[in-house]
């Protein structure tokens, strides 16, 4: 309980240390005439990705690609840092839809997009990525929307549900089934899904 507790707070304190660096990157852009050279603090914030943006921009070539994904997949996972999709599962810009929010969660937005990319844009694919040590394993909905009407002093209709969870692959399981019991989901689309472990890269499947 101690233990659950201590972790919780990490993960708001986490939660509104980013949200400060956010603002506060952009604060530097507009402030400064150069937005490049503002101060010795490393921000690793919106300006540095600006910069980077330009060199990436100079070599870019992919401006042929085709809305469509090439590999007919699309891929639902956890937002973490410590998760670059690509690599990991050897995919290119073009090839897949890669659908990210807290957790790797099937929410009403992420089935949104799952529709859209199998109807409209014809994947055939889909998988599930959740993995170990995920952030939203060391709090509870409750604690959190408690916590922050506490901080705020205000109730706030949305977001309805955080979705936390307290099993790694029950939650997985739970976000198949989301996807597969939809009406709108064609029961011929595999569904797999999966834990990546951070300490090996590698991903494990969870059985259904
Ligand atoms: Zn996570």
């Amino acid at each position: 309980m101690e233990l659950n507790r201590r972790e919780f707070m990490t993960v708001a304190g986490l939660g509104a240390g980013a949200v400060v660096a956010g603002m506060t990157g952009l604060a530097g852009a507009q402030g400064s005439g150069s937005a490049m050279g503002s101060g010795s603090r490393a921000t690793g914030g919106i300006s540095e990705c600006l910069k980077a943006n330009a060199d990436y921009a100079k070599n870019f070539t992919l401006g042929h690609l085709a809305i469509p994904p090439a590999r007919k997949l699309a891929v639902v996972a956890c937002m973490d840092a410590r998760l670059t999709i690509e690599p990991m599962l050897g995919l290119k810009t073009g090839e897949a839809h890669i659908i990210r929010n807290a957790g790797g969660v099937v929410s009403e937005d992420a089935l949104r997009s799952l529709i859209i990319s199998h109807h409209l844009l014809g994947t055939q694919e889909f998988m599930i990525i959740n993995h170990t040590d995920c952030g939203m394993l060391t709090f509870k909905d409750e604690e959190l929307r408690a916590k922050l009407q506490r901080q705020t002093k205000t109730a706030a209709v949305a977001p309805l549900l955080f979705h936390a969870f307290g099993n790694l692959e029950e939650n997985v399981r739970q976000q198949i089934q989301k996807v597969k019991s939809h009406p709108w989901i064609p029961k011929n689309i595999p569904v797999r899904g999966f834990v990546y472990d951070v300490k090996t890269g590698k991903l494990k499947e969870v059985s259904v």
